[in-house]
């Protein structure tokens, strides 16, 4: 989604995205197979992008919880879908990164195996933010990664990322760009997002639009 023009309707969607992300967030569990993985019970939110695009900090800004990151960074959780449960109503699900610099075929067919094996067999996935440094736009291997997306028909949203590193001149001509390229293809969102873990722009409209994916927060139990 975009952000609603109406400004009460604009009002309501960052307050219920701010409350979603201001519960809490817990690691639940890191799985390298699809055997490993826990059962899915809450709407999920896949994260991809290659590696360095500033995934694990996107999310520590999401959640507010430095420690997050740490987790999914750690040696041996590099190459695993890393689960976290937001709060009871979402779970966020890091996936590893792609696009290593040299990377040896066998890492590659192994991601791609994994990868292609959640994407299909996860009807709880509502969307995957597809991360882009801002600064390089869309490259080879993140179109190789919406392909994987447009085949297995899983929704994807692009998310520009580290946007206090260029200019507002050049972040216009690069979402124009992509949003150029996504035209075209058939399971990707037509609203980008512009984001800067560093200063905080475009987090909020973010968690908007994720909340709308989420379990509802109860009346009974407000979040
Ligand atoms: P990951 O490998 O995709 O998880 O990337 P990280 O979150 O570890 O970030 C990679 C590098 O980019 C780190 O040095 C971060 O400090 C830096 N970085 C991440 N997000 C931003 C951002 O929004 N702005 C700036 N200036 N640097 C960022």
């Amino acid at each position: 989604m975009s952000l609603p023009e109406d400004e009460a309707e604009r009002t309501a969607a960052l307050d219920a995205g701010r409350r979603l992300f201001a519960s809490s967030c817990r690691f639940v569990m890191g799985g390298a197979d699809l055997a490993a993985i826990p059962a899915a019970v809450l709407p999920e939110i896949a994260f991809a992008g290659r590696s360095n695009v500033g995934k694990s900090s996107l999310i520590n800004a999401l959640t507010g919880q430095n420690a997050l990151a740490r987790t999914s960074n750690t040696p041996g959780r590099t190459q695993q879908l890393n689960f976290f449960d937001l709060g009871g109503r979402l779970m966020l699900v890091d996936l590893p990164g792609h696009g290593f610099a040299q990377a040896p075929k066998g890492l590659v067919e192994r991601w791609t195996r994994l990868v292609n094996a959640y994407l299909k067999g996860r009807p709880v996935l509502k969307r995957t933010c597809l991360l882009i440094d801002a600064r390089h736009g869309i490259k080879d291997n993140d179109r190789e990664v919406m392909a994987l997306l447009d085949k297995a028909a899983q929704s994807y949203q692009l998310v520009l990322t580290k946007t206090d590193k260029i200019g507002p001149t050049l972040l216009a001509e690069r979402r124009a760009a992509v949003a150029a390229e996504i035209a075209r293809r058939p399971a990707s969102h037509p609203v980008i997002i512009s984001t800067s873990s560093a200063t905080g722009d475009g987090i909020a409209e973010l968690r908007a639009a994720l909340a709308a994916l989420a379990i509802p927060a109860s009346r009974e139990n407000p979040t």
